[in-house]
């Protein structure tokens, strides 16, 4: 029997494919827009000037300074560029850092925004905007900050170096699988995360082994946007939290702990989530969903430990206290003493376990 649910779904539109770049001009004209800004990474200014040059007239500046956790500093210097340059739309080309700084903007200015994604963490199909402001970061959601178009083009991705592209990949399939057991669990939202699940996990071996394999990174990319598309439409809980709390006070990296974090969350929550479990396993093809994902990530080369992306043993007590006095939503109920026992076993990077 269906549960009762609620499914709220998001307005977008989404253009994927390879060389989909081709219609950036038209998908700009679509928006009535005639005066595009693009935004990148330091990293990536050379494809954002590469688009500029593509745009032609339709391109009025660009700003390649977007960092990490959307700090607000960098928010105010692109404004005052696309102030100056009369932009009327946005156009982010590169990952969460690129997107979170066209969301920041949109949010103080509502420009229409076109996202064009080159990593798998997912902002660009959510309405939630991070930003660090004095070194603290704050979240919020609104639609104001939900790109009009996300534009897929998976010749983009292939220079993702393969230590990167595993982990923001792994960050993708965390968002699926809290969207799995998340309060807000519906059916639709689970078709979309439990083959955003199948389509990463069966791409990645095929994409370490060959980076340049366009057929596993176009794989990689459809799962990528359903993965971010749960994101945007249903609640996180403990893996998301733990997360954060590690990224914002230890200032660790953001998918590499995600890729470490997840097999252990899971492992906590499995047997409050039994159709979750399923219907990871399902995408897998594995028993033991959360081995099964420590096994993958372990056999992909990604980080397996916090003590190897730097976590000081002594701060896991910090992070339990942080978790409790402010916890998300969570299908197993939050103990100290468990959670302690999940950070031990993520610091030393042993297999996870229930308790
Ligand atoms: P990122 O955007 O910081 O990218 C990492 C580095 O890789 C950057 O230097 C970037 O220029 C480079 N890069 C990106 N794509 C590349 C490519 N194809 N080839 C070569 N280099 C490339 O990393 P990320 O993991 O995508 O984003 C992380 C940020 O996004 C965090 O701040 C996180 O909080 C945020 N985020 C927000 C949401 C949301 O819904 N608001 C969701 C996920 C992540």
């Amino acid at each position: 029997m269906v549960s009762p649910f609620v499914y709220q779904s998001h307005p977008a539109r989404v253009v994927f494919g390879p060389g989909s770049l081709g219609t950036l001009a038209e998908e700009i004209g679509r928006l009535g827009a005639q005066r595009a800004f693009v935004l990148s990474t330091p990293d990536q200014a050379g494809v954002a000037s590469d688009l500029v040059a593509r745009l032609g007239d339709l391109a009025c500046g660009s700003f390649t300074g977007a960092r990490m956790h959307t700090p607000v500093d960098v928010t105010l210097a692109a404004m005052a560029d696309v102030t100056a340059a009369g932009a009327d739309c946005l156009v982010a080309v590169g990952g969460g850092s690129t997107i979170g700084l066209a969301k920041a903007i949109a949010l103080r200015t509502d420009l229409p925004q076109i996202a064009i994604p080159t990593t798998y963490a997912g902002s660009e199909a959510t309405a939630i905007i991070g930003q660090t402001e004095d070194g603290i970061k704050t979240t919020q959601t609104s639609l104001r900050v939900l790109p009009e178009v996300i534009l897929y083009d998976v010749d983009l991705t292939s220079s993702l170096p393969v230590a990167i592209s595993v982990v923001s990949a792994l960050n993708a399939i965390a968002h699926s699988v809290e969207g799995l057991y998340s309060q807000q669990a519906n059916p639709v939202i689970s078709l979309m995360a439990q083959e955003g699940i199948r389509a990463l996990a069966a791409a990645l071996p095929r994409l370490v082994r060959d980076p340049h394999d366009l057929a596993a990174r176009s794989d990689a990319l459809y799962g990528a946007w359903l993965c971010g598309t749960t994101l945007g439409a249903v609640g996180m809980a403990l893996h998301h939290k733990l997360c954060h709390t590690l990224g914002g006070t230890f200032d660790l990296p953001h998918a590499q702990t995600h890729a470490v974090i997840l097999p252990h969350a899971l492992a906590y929550n499995a047997s409050y989530a039994p159709d979750a479990i399923a219907r990871i396993e399902a995408a897998l093809g594995r028993r033991d969903a959360p081995l099964a994902l420590h096994n993958l990530a372990q056999a992909l080369g990604a980080p397996v430990s916090l003590k190897e992306l730097g976590m000081p043993r002594d701060g896991l007590d910090r992070v339990v206290e942080l978790t409790l006095a402010k916890p998300y939503w969570n299908p197993a109920p939050l103990e100290a003493r468990r959670l302690k026992a999940l950070l031990e076993r993520a610091w030393e990077g042993l297999p996870p376990a229930a308790d």
